[in-house]
């Protein structure tokens, strides 16, 4: 199965999803950069994040606030305080962390593996603003998104007049001075997180954990992730973030393991309190003669507002970007045996198809002169990469043979595939192939942008054509 990671990695590399930092150098600590496809499925992923909590829900709104912030929220946060600064060791295996003066022995007490060397650890980054490197000067890279938006809680507030419940969404780099970092981009030491924090009354708190949860979940399922792959963990009381009054976590099952790809928590009232207590700024919300929520579906309906001043609790999810895009890209790599392209001569060989959902995909469409040696198809095929181009994302390829064409384009997900032959010079019709079943239909070329553009929002292939045998 781990070979498996290794396929994907190649994979990555080869044509362009992920390369590792600084490689000329010889690498760089566990950062990696994303190329050209990369950037496309991670925008993707990020856009898919966004209009799920922005468009298909109510009273979310959106923050991206700076990476930068007063090193006093770290102090209020208690990132800075009690097990951070003390000596750690992590096991290799199982990535558990241990204060080195509790252990008893030099193997993992929970799984038995090999312990990291101690270090003085905290996970915050350390970097200095101004030209002075001192104390004072002294800030940190946020390690998680979310104090950002604890800090303008009241300025979204006072700007948007939203009442509680609500929420607020942001997507966002984090930092984190992890000791063991691996597998590829599961663990970076820069990663991206897509946080929603939802504020509400004390006693709608457990209710709506439960709606985020399942509404977190079915979002992966949406995006075509295995169900059998994916499960919840609540996580048991000792094991919880300082700030956590309970936490679950959606977990996927990579080759490695079942490993955490969002975490679920109620921050109760921990983080408004202590920032209300370090800033000396009221953060408590006053809910005029108990305001009733007007949102009309269930979990919502039956939450009144009763008490009249009040920190509101937080229901937080927080997902990774990075740790999203290595679990769309697992669940979607399958190898085909026996020649899905009946053109090529190499039909025995393993193709390999990415199965990534339509909005996932980095390219949409790919467009293809049947042959390059004729300048007459060359000439059209451009022409309807013309067409297309400002309305999808688009490949134009026509080095090799069709069907070794039609691979690369599988391998890299591409949704479809429009071919220009010798018959598309007479009436103007093309081929499009559709990459999961390998079906061919006709079309003409002045309706191929419509179409393209109703089987990318889901409709039928089909329905556009009759088969090519
Ligand atoms: P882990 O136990 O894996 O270290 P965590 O419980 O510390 O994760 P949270 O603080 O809950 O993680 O962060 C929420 C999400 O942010 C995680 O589910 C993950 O998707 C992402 N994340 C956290 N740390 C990293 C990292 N080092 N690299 C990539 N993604 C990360």
């Amino acid at each position: 199965m781990l070979d498996l990671m290794s396929k994907i990695i190649s994979l990555s590399k080869r044509r362009g999803f992920v390369f590792q930092s600084s490689e000329i150098y010889g690498g760089f600590g566990s950062c990696y950069d994303f190329g050209p496809l990369g950037v496309e499925m991670k925008n993707n992923i990020k856009k898919a994040w966004w209009e799920e909590m922005t468009k298909k829900h109510e009273k979310i709104v959106g923050l991206d606030a700076a990476i930068l912030m007063s090193p006093k929220v770290w102090q209020a946060s208690g990132h800075l305080t009690a097990g951070f600064a003390d000596e750690l060791v992590e096991c290799k295996k199982c990535h558990h962390r241990f204060r080195k003066d509790f252990l008893e022995k030099e193997k993992c007490p929970d799984c038995g593996g090999e312990l990291t060397p101690p270090r003085k650890f905290n996970l915050m980054m350390k970097t200095f603003v101004g030209p002075v490197e001192d104390e004072a000067a002294t800030t940190y890279l946020r390690a998680e998104t979310c104090q950002g938006i604890y800090l303008n809680f009241l300025n979204v507030l006072n700007s948007s007049r939203l009442k509680i419940p609500f929420g607020i969404a942001q997507i966002g780099k984090a930092f984190r001075n992890e000791i063991t970092p691996g597998n590829f981009i599961y663990r970076t030491r820069e990663f991206e997180q897509m946080e929603l924090q939802w504020f509400c009354h004390p006693q709608g708190a457990d209710r709506f954990f439960e709606y985020w949860k399942e509404t977190r979940m079915k979002w992966y399922l949406d995006l075509g992730i295995k169900k059998e792959n994916l499960r919840f963990r609540e996580v048991p009381k000792e094991e919880l973030a300082h700030y956590a009054i309970r936490a679950v976590d959606i977990e996927y099952k990579f080759p490695f393991g079942w490993k955490e790809i969002e975490g679920v928590h109620n921050r109760g009232d921990w983080d408004l309190s202590n920032h209300s207590k370090h800033s000396g700024q009221d953060l408590k919300y006053f809910d005029e003669e108990g305001e009733e929520n007007k949102l009309s579906s269930s979990p919502f309906a039956k939450a009144r507002e009763t008490k009249k001043k009040y920190f509101p609790y937080i229901i937080e999810t927080s997902a990774g970007a990075d740790r999203s895009f290595l679990t769309f890209l697992i669940n979607a790599y399958c190898e085909v045996k026996g020649g899905r392209t009946k053109t090529t001569k190499a039909v025995k060989e393993e193709e390999v198809v990415l199965r990534l959902d339509k909005k996932l995909a980095p390219i949409k469409v790919a467009v293809l002169p049947l042959v390059k040696n004729k300048p007459e198809l060359v000439k059209k095929a451009k022409e309807v990469y013309g067409l297309l181009k400002p309305h999808f994302v688009c490949q134009y390829d026509e080095l090799g043979s069709i069907g070794r064409r039609y691979r690369r384009g599988d391998e890299i997900a591409i949704i479809l595939a429009v071919t220009v032959d010798f018959q598309t010079l007479k009436d103007n019709t093309v081929t499009l192939r559709d990459r999961d079943t390998m079906q061919q239909i006709r079309i003409e070329i002045s309706e191929l942008h419509n179409i393209i553009q109703k089987i990318l929002e889901g409709e039928k292939f089909l329905k556009f054509g009759k088969l090519i045998k």
